[in-house]
């Protein structure tokens, strides 16, 4: 027996297959460099071998929201072209411009902070602007492009900016066929020309998420930004199953079952009763929560594979435990339940999850939590 067999829980995180997902997407947008999004923990994954794993197989840029994740990488002697976009007032921007990270600008603010910061450190910021072509969130609106250009392309001719990137992001890449798509394509490439007219000289400019780079050729420009196929999941259901576009799920989700035992028909089941024996059984007990990231809302719905069987969480899932109806079958405590992986040996997927809490499989993978230890396998 393996020794991670003996873990209450573990997510395995299969590196071969990440890699081959990268492989796959460069294959995809032959033409553009390929960024791999590892925000979040590698929504899950952990980033700094989720990282490794992605330039390993040709991703040439990461990126991340937050400074403090773009740091992190460097700090764990990441090479390669980071990116970060989620900026606050009193960032880190002196930190992430003497680290080489290319820091992303939506508004003046920030292009102030970033200018006064990369003076004070004596070193030209990597600043991408960010335009809001119709997502209606971060980016600087179309109306106000022309201010934050001739501000930028003033502070690259000081020498305190250098303006590597023009970019922007999809509201509805995910629903095939929406007319926002188009509509988006067309304001980026005003928006791109007005800053090269300005004389802009990036290098790179990318739109395009995880679906625009399976379904939108158009959008690939110099570089894709791919999140969750990364990590072998369908951005949605309604494009695709992750096989469809050549990707393998990454992570493995899977618990050791902590107790088997007989129970009368008639016994109610977990908080709440809400689930009672219809005849004599036996009940096994897999020992993860909602404080494990497990979806309460998932409450009896969401999918094991226990015993060689697929099973259903039986009642309310709780912060450390839920129970599945084994249907008589007597199993040995330890027995493995696989919440869900790639589906080889039947088990569930993250998207029957997602399902099953009426959500979607990043934020199943994503919200997994740090008492859950991520087993990294084929480094
Ligand atoms: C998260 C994120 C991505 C990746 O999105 P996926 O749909 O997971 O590929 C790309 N760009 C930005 C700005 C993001 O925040």
């Amino acid at each position: 027996m393996n020794e991670t067999a003996t873990l209450r829980a573990r997510a395995e995180i299969d590196l071969a297959a990440l890699r081959a997902n990268v492989r796959a997407l460069r294959a995809r947008a032959a033409g553009a460099q390929l960024m791999a999004v590892v925000k979040s923990d590698a929504y899950g994954h952990g980033a700094v071998p989720c990282a490794r794993a992605a330039l390993e197989a040709g991703a040439t840029w990461l990126g991340t929201a937050t400074p403090q994740e773009a740091l992190a990488l460097r700090a764990a002697g990441l090479g390669g072209r980071v990116m970060c976009w989620l900026w606050t007032p009193g960032g880190p921007w002196r930190e992430a411009i003497e680290a080489g990270i290319d820091v992303s600008v939506s508004g003046m603010w920030a292009l102030r902070e970033a200018v006064d910061a990369a003076a004070a450190a004596g070193t030209a910021a990597r600043v991408q602007l960010k335009a809001d072509t119709g997502l209606g969130r971060n980016g600087c609106q179309p109306a106000d492009w022309p201010e934050l250009v001739s501000a930028a392309r003033a502070a690259e001719e000081s020498g305190t900016v250098r303006i590597t990137g023009l970019w922007s992001h999809f509201a509805c890449a995910d629903e095939p066929g929406h007319p926002s798509i188009v509509s988006q394509l067309e304001v980026f490439r005003d928006l791109v020309a007005y800053a090269e007219k300005a004389g802009a000289r990036p290098e790179v400019r990318h739109i395009a998420n995880s679906p625009a780079t399976l379904t939108v050729p158009d959008s690939h420009f110099d570089l894709v930004r791919t999140g969750i196929a990364v990590y072998g999941i369908s951005p949605s259901p309604e494009l695709g199953t992750p096989a469809d576009f050549g990707l393998r799920p990454v992570m493995t989700l899977a618990a050791s079952v902590a107790l088997v035992k007989r129970v009368p028909e008639g016994h109610g089941i977990s908080y709440g009763h809400h689930y009672t024996t219809p005849a004599e059984t036996t009940l096994g007990l897999v020992p993860v929560g909602y404080a494990d990231g497990i979806p309460r809302h998932a409450s009896g719905r969401g999918p094991v594979l226990v015993g060689g069987r697929r099973r259903t969480v039986a009642g309310r899932v709780a912060m450390d435990q839920f129970v599945v109806d084994l249907a008589g079958d007597e199993l040995e405590p330890g027995a493995e339940a696989l919440l869900f992986g790639p589906g080889d040996r039947g088990e569930p997927s993250a998207e029957d999850w997602a399902v099953a809490a009426d959500t979607i499989a990043y934020e199943i993978v994503t919200r997994i939590g740090p008492r859950v230890p991520r087993v990294h396998l084929n480094q």
